[in-house]
């Protein structure tokens, strides 16, 4: 054989072992895809007192300059998702109003909120809830400013990117946006991802995100901390941070793009994970009953690609009173912490941020607790393969035993 025939089949070779461990990535998630439907398929229903609505937080079209998505590209996202509702979250301009401009109220059936992701003089960013024209003057003033003139134009204030932020002795903010998939995104190695893409991007494109999806850990603990320093309430919630934009492509000269991956349509983003708001029965889904459940921390994040997590419950009762995730409850002799879950799951109550009590395999636990702090439950799903089975399906909001 020809010394260049030797070195073309050498290289041939190399190439072909190369790419057996994304071959093996891919044949992982159509086993993850297998579990799902299998999980899936084991809802149980769930009957109370709330009407559970589910929706996407910290989405941005193209008003904000960083994104390219169109209004309708939103609506039907979120029609095919099945979403009740979205909460814009725009990049402010300083020639218009984006919030103004933005999708508000019903659009298809789904209800939409018009806020703003602004950028304060400290560089710590918050999402404004609805947001306002004064938004665009936000990077001229200190953060603790910014949450002021929110909260008197009644606005609910998050922290986004809590990693970033640097003003957690401020008052008056509702809530830490405590998982973000784009923060989440960032974190993925380029090269591995192309690989996983020719590989598994046509058969399993939403199953993707599963290949880097991590707990939020350091979100999480800074969360837990400033509700124990702060003495005060705060909500969890998770952000989209849909932009349509994350993903890797390939263009020739002429601009024809020769291999597309986008990894965030909005689509794709809405289906990863979600906030579930639970407004009492009795009262309709608007602008008005949707930011009250939120602020009041009646909410859930679920991160429903692995199955859908509506029926979750989380409630706290005394013997005079039973209260929901978001409340807090008096602490009399004891304290019993009701978890309900759609499928059998692990649950893990935390106590001030420290794993306390768990259970696995159950679809219910009753948690009995004597000591005063703020309790959340994590669920997992050890159905799943491989780490997936260490990574929260479920991150419920605190109830506050005082
Ligand atoms: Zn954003």
């Amino acid at each position: 054989m020809k010394p260049w025939k030797k070195l073309a089949l050498l290289l041939l070779a190399l190439i072909l072992l190369s790419q057996i461990p994304f071959a093996y990535r891919r044949y992982k998630l159509g086993r993850l895809h297998a579990v799902i439907q299998q999980t899936n398929s084991q809802r149980v229903a769930m009957l109370d007192d709330f009407v559970e609505y589910k929706g996407a937080m910290h989405v941005h079209s193209f008003l904000g300059g960083h994104s390219t998505g169109n209004f309708n590209e939103i609506i039907a996202a979120a029609k095919s998702n099945q979403l009740d509702f979205i909460v814009m979250t725009e990049h402010p301009s300083k020639n218009f109003s984006t919030a103004e401009m933005t999708l508000k109220g019903v659009h298809a059936g789904v209800l939409f909120i018009n806020g703003n992701e602004v950028s304060t003089a400290q560089s710590d960013r918050l999402l404004l809830i609805p947001g306002n024209g004064s938004a665009a003057d936000a990077d001229r003033h200190q953060t603790q400013q910014v949450i002021t003139q929110a909260k008197v134009a009644n606005a609910m204030v998050f922290v986004a990117y809590p990693e970033e932020f640097k003003s957690w002795d401020s008052t008056d903010y509702d809530g830490v946006e405590v998982y973000n998939v784009y923060s989440n995104a960032r974190k993925i190695n380029p090269i591995i991802t192309f690989f996983d893409g020719l590989w598994s991007y046509r058969s399993y494109p939403d199953l993707l995100f599963a290949t880097f999806y991590q707990r939020p850990a350091e979100n999480l603990r800074r969360w837990d901390s400033a509700i124990v320093t702060r003495k005060q309430r705060l909500v969890g919630v998770a952000g989209n941070d849909a932009h349509a934009n994350v993903g890797l492509t390939l263009k020739d000269t002429s601009g024809n793009t020769l291999l597309g991956l986008n990894l965030d349509p909005y689509e794709r983003s809405f289906r990863l994970v979600r906030v579930h708001a639970l407004v009492p029965s009795g009262s309709t889904l608007d602008a008005e009953t949707l930011r009250a459940a939120l602020a009041a921390g009646h909410c859930f994040i679920g991160f429903d690609l692995f199955s859908d997590s509506s029926g979750f419950r989380f409630t706290g009762a005394n013997a005079k009173e039973t209260r929901l995730q978001g409340d807090e409850i008096t602490l009399e002799s004891e304290i019993r912490l009701k978890v309900t879950a759609p499928i059998s799951s692990r649950i893990v109550l935390l106590r001030d941020g420290n794993a306390f009590q768990s259970e696995s395999g159950v679809t219910g636990k009753e948690f009995i607790v004597t000591e005063r702090g703020s309790y959340r439950v994590e669920l997992y799903l050890p159905q799943l393969p491989g780490s997936l089975s260490e990574q929260p399906w479920i991150l419920s909001n605190p109830i506050y035993v005082k």
